[in-house]
């Protein structure tokens, strides 16, 4: 089977219809809606087009399954998370193919989104079992304070384009652990990941209703009458902070619980003490990972005066030997951006800050021909008024700054409204921990360029949102505490 073959058999096997209550179904009007190929521009296959009333009767089937899988055992609900586990690892190249069509990423990195993905399944089907409450005696004898821990109740999830399948797992996981049931809406850029992961959920013998999915052209006409819904419990949303706030104000008149993974701005801090090499190794994964498309990508690096010049160059070395390619190209190392609108986006933040005086070391320009792609690029000598400083880039391009003092690296660092993640590269541990510290950030990877870990708690303050997903935390966000207090006074007879 030649290449094209193969890649039109695999996306005419994934449902492309709605998964309600269980069954694959059409839209009310019968619509679709096209999927593209960011490589190419052109028109991969249509999904359904959802409508309000499709989103209704997604809820609806939440609703309904909710009881019966709050009581369902927790080593049942485990078990189905562990053989999607299994599943999602064998059958991983096709499932990385399907993402790196419909998102544009290598496949080697579709590979190591659906790994992190399928890692949110098992450690939620190892979590499923330790959900316990507490026992104690209050201050003055006379009662016992108990509390257990029990399911939200049906949610709405929503999640972005830049990682289909592991912004899903992170939210469908614990809530398959805590027994909540879901409505979840996929970006419309990117909806077939999360068919294929409803089918292997299905297959894993997740019962009708837990999880609905509900792909749409307009996504506020299908997320608007479920949100007002009073049956709906919970908002958890990943994606813009513009988009976050329109939605925690619609979340307020139902007052939903509310997760929000939104926005990043992340410093990359490296200091004169630090391992060079590594630090520009690191760079490469905070950067590059995703085609910088990631909200922990490093937006900007501050670096000490007296390496910032070795750390440009080499960085800047480093990324002109990556291969831009289709993402599906043996050896692709940077796959072309979402849509046309990144594209002009990243090129428009680049020339600003070459008209205000950076300095191009590599890249700087979109590559001619088909598809939305953007050298990667490394900018040195960037000035403070360059707005890709302050705003979130999401694209291969690396700005270089200099400082000449810790204080000024951290207030630099956190001069930004965005709170997720910072990056830290210092050999002196004294160091480490007082910019840490320092750092108003959710999340900090010191010496190292990656934090995602499915057995760690993701998430940002300030305007990167609120909530944690993954680790031990991520479970809780999926679960209301009973409080019950129990008339037991302290003359007991023995
Ligand atoms: P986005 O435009 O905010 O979209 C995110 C999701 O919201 C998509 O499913 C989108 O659907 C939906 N949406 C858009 N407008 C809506 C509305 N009015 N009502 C209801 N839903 C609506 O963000 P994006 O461009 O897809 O993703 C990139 C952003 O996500 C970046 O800012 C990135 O930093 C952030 N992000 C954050 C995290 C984190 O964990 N903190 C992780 C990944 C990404 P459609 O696309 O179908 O319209």
């Amino acid at each position: 089977m030649s290449t094209q073959t193969s890649e039109q058999a695999l996306i005419e096997g994934v449902n492309k219809r709605l998964f309600i209550g269980g069954e694959w179904r059409d839209a009310k009007e019968g619509g679709t809606l096209s999927v593209e190929d960011p490589a190419t521009g052109e028109s991969l296959c249509e999904v359904a087009d959802g409508q309000p009333e499709d989103a209704l009767a997604a809820l609806e089937a939440a609703d309904k399954a909710q009881a019966d899988w709050a009581r369902t055992a927790p080593r049942q609900r485990g078990e189905i998370l562990r053989s999607a586990f299994e599943m999602i690892t064998e059958r991983i190249d096709d499932l990385a193919l399907l993402m790196t069509l419909e998102m544009g990423k290598p496949v080697a990195d579709s590979k190591a989104e659906i790994t992190y993905a399928s890692e949110f399944f098992r450690w939620y089907s190892e979590q499923a079992v330790r959900i316990g409450g507490t026992y104690s005696i209050s201050p003055d004898g006379n009662q016992r304070i108990m509390t257990m821990k029990q399911p939200v109740g049906p949610c709405l999830m929503i999640t972005p384009w830049n990682f289909p399948m592991a912004m899903g797992t992170r939210k469908i996981g614990p809530a398959i652990a805590a027994g909540c049931t879901m409505v979840m809406k996929p970006a419309k850029a990117t909806p077939l990941s999360m068919l294929a992961l409803a089918e292997i959920l299905e297959e894993a013998g997740l019962p009708p209703g837990v999880l609905n999915v509900v792909t749409a052209a307009s996504s506020s006409d299908i997320v608007s009458p479920i949100i007002s819904d009073s049956r709906l419990r919970k908002l958890t949303f990943t994606g813009s902070t513009p988009i976050g706030r329109r939605l925690m104000e619609q979340a307020s008149e139902n007052l939903l619980r509310v997760s929000m993974e939104l926005g990043g701005n992340a410093p990359f801090l490296v200091f004169e003490d630090a391992d060079v090499d590594d630090a520009v190794a690191g760079a490469m994964v905070a950067k590059m990972r995703n085609i910088g498309e990631a909200c922990t990508a490093a937006n900007r690096f501050h670096v000490a005066d007296s390496v910032a010049d070795e750390f440009a160059e080499k960085l800047a070395e480093r990324m002109s030997q990556m291969k831009v390619a289709r993402g599906t190209e043996e050896g692709a190392e940077v796959g072309p951006l979402i849509d046309e609108d990144q594209l002009g986006k990243v090129e428009e933040l680049v020339n600003d800050a070459l008209d205000k005086g950076a300095k191009a070391l590599v890249g700087a320009q979109k590559l001619d021909g088909q598809g939305y792609f953007y050298e990667p690029t490394v900018l040195d000598d960037v000035p403070k008024e360059a707005d890709l400083r302050y705003e979130e880039i999401f694209g291969p391009v690396a700005p270089v700054f200099s400082f000449d003092s810790e204080e000024e690296a951290v207030a630099a660092a956190n001069d930004t409204e965005y709170g997720l993640v910072a990056y830290v590269y210092t050999s002196n541990f004294n160091r480490a921990v007082r910019v840490i510290e320092g750092l108003q950030t959710g999340m900090v990877g010191l010496n190292q360029g990656m934090v995602s870990n499915a057995a760690a708690p993701f998430g940002g303050i300030k305007q990167s949102g609120f909530g944690r997903e993954g680790g031990y935390e991520g479970l809780e966000e999926y679960l209301e505490t009973k409080y019950v207090a129990v008339n037991l006074p302290a003359e007991v007879p023995f």
